[in-house]
């Protein structure tokens, strides 16, 4: 059965921050739109990673919507604050009663006769002009390496994705394996209950901490905002971008630099063999995600989470053991080893033909090369999702805006085969670096791609 939805201009897929972001500039443009949504909840990943100590690493200031900045005194937040912020969101911008919960798609099929996508779900299926995606880039299986004899381990081994934040490990001595933003998050959190806490990471890793207090300007410019004056949180958050690319590339274009940078950060707590031991990485700043800390120096000066830094041999019965011979007793190994890239969670056919989505080129990472009436917002790897996602999505709806005062019933890039060369190398992207989507048309720098690539030049398509 087609459902309804022949009402509706655009299929978003998705409810997470993309889907909702995008529901508020389709509904601002008075385009009709029908969200489908896998799960039965809005939020995407902030609905779904619900670990101890889960939050975001950008400032959210930044990160929260420009047209719904969120105002607090701590610069990052937590996961269900993030949650909630969602969920606001999509009630005061009425965007909720257009989602559709607990549809999947399956497949979607651009007919180009009548210039129209059919999605088709596990609900039935819905027909429209244009298709949104914002499936995410994480597949809901997590990342768990093969750890050599794991199966005569008599303690419990479970990945963060399917760890609830409500549980406590009251006397075990706990085991987090892994040195991403997720360990660095969870650690600290644990540390509260656990018997011990060792931190345990393959190699050394970069990692920041901060105090997680907004400073005088941050302030000063909510303070503004909440008087009714826009703009300074505007500029602030312009400023933040600027800084974190200006960071971003000095910190890749000066990598002694950087290493001295973090080299100060953390002399001051740790020794100089544990120094070189678990926070003088083999690659260069920024080449990786850098995970951002609270609390954790404090929790490493007294004693309560200790940090180990080798490969995981084998398991035994009560213990991990590494290679070098160190052993770790363990009663819960948490494995905070990450996700796998998936950027598409369905199949795309163009006509009869399945499109082969590995290695397609990412026009401004907004369209893909030779699916038609298609967008699919990029957020940018080293920065906040949004500062990239929402000036896509605006520029979507400009190109869709274009095509309704014109009549035109298509638009499309063509497809190109072109090199891969990704803006950062940690694991997740290397293990899937031969299929990603390849970008190109885009400086992979918001501040300069939001004053220059994001604008609407009709001839930088094809429109028919
Ligand atoms: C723990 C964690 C912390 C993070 N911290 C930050 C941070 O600090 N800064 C930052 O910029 N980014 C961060 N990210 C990255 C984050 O993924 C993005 O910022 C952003 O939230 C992505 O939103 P999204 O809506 O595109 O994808 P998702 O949040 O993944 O949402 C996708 C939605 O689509 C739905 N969906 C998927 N497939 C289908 C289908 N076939 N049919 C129907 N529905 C489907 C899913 O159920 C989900 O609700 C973090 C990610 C995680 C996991």
């Amino acid at each position: 059965m087609i459902f309804a939805a022949h009402e509706s201009c655009v299929i978003v897929i998705g409810a997470g921050m993309t889907g909702i972001g995008a529901g508020y500039y389709l509904g601002a443009a008075g385009i009709s739109y029908t969200i489908l949504e896998a799960n039965e909840d809005l939020g995407g990943v902030w609905n779904t990673h619900r670990w101890h100590g889960v939050r975001c690493d950008s400032d959210f200031i930044k990160y929260s919507f420009s047209f719904r900045p969120y105002l607090s005194p701590h610069c990052l937040q937590s996961g269900a604050t993030i949650r909630n912020y969602l969920r606001d969101v999509a009630q005061e911008f009425s965007i909720t009663p257009q989602i559709r919960f607990n549809t999947r798609v399956l497949k979607a099929v651009f007919d180009p006769a009548k210039h129209r996508w059919v999605v088709h779900t596990d609900r039935g299926t819905f027909s429209a002009q244009f298709l949104f995606n914002g499936n995410g880039y994480f597949s809901e299986e997590p990342y768990i390496p093969v750890f050599r004899d794991s199966a005569k381990f008599k303690g419990e081994i479970i990945h963060t994705s399917n760890l609830d934040g409500s549980r406590t490990f009251e006397g075990k001595k706990v085991v987090l394996v892994g040195s991403g933003s997720t360990s660095i998050c969870c650690a600290p959190e644990l540390a509260k209950t656990a018997q011990s806490l060792v931190l345990l990471q393959r190699s050394p890793s970069y990692i920041y901490e901060i105090t997680n207090r907004a400073g005088p300007l941050i302030l000063l410019c909510q303070n503004l905002y909440r008087l009714g004056l826009r703009a300074p949180v505007r500029w602030l958050r312009s400023y933040l971008q600027f800084r974190d690319d200006v960071i971003f590339v000095g910190f890749r274009r000066f990598p002694l630099l950087a290493r001295r940078f973090f080299r100060r950060h953390w002399e001051t707590t740790v020794g100089e063999d544990e120094l070189r031991a678990h926070f003088s990485p083999s690659y260069d700043p920024w080449e990786q995600r850098i995970a951002v800390a609270i609390g954790l120096k404090e929790k490493l000066r007294d004693g309560a989470i200790t940090i180990k830094t080798a490969p995981i041999e084998r398991f035994t019965g009560t213990s991990i053991v590494l290679t070098g011979g160190d052993s770790i007793d363990c009663d819960v190994c948490i494995l905070a080893t990450g996700l796998n890239l998936r950027f598409f969670s369905f199949d795309v056919y163009v006509g009869d033909a399945k499109i082969a989505l590995a290695r397609i080129n990412f026009y401004k990472g907004l369209l893909l090369g030779g699916i038609p009436n298609y967008f699919h917002p990029m957020g940018s790897w080293h920065s906040a999702w949004t500062q990239r996602c929402e000036p896509l999505t605006r520029l979507a709806v400009r190109i869709m805006m274009h095509m309704k005062s014109r009549n035109l019933a298509v638009v499309s890039v063509p497809r190109r085969d072109i090199e891969c060369r990704p803006g950062i190398t940690p694991n997740y992207v290397i293990r899937t670096l031969a299929t990603i989507p390849r970008l190109e048309g885009t400086t992979n720098l918001p501040s300069i791609d939001n004053i220059f690539c994001t604008r609407f030049r009709a001839a930088a398509y094809h429109f028919s």
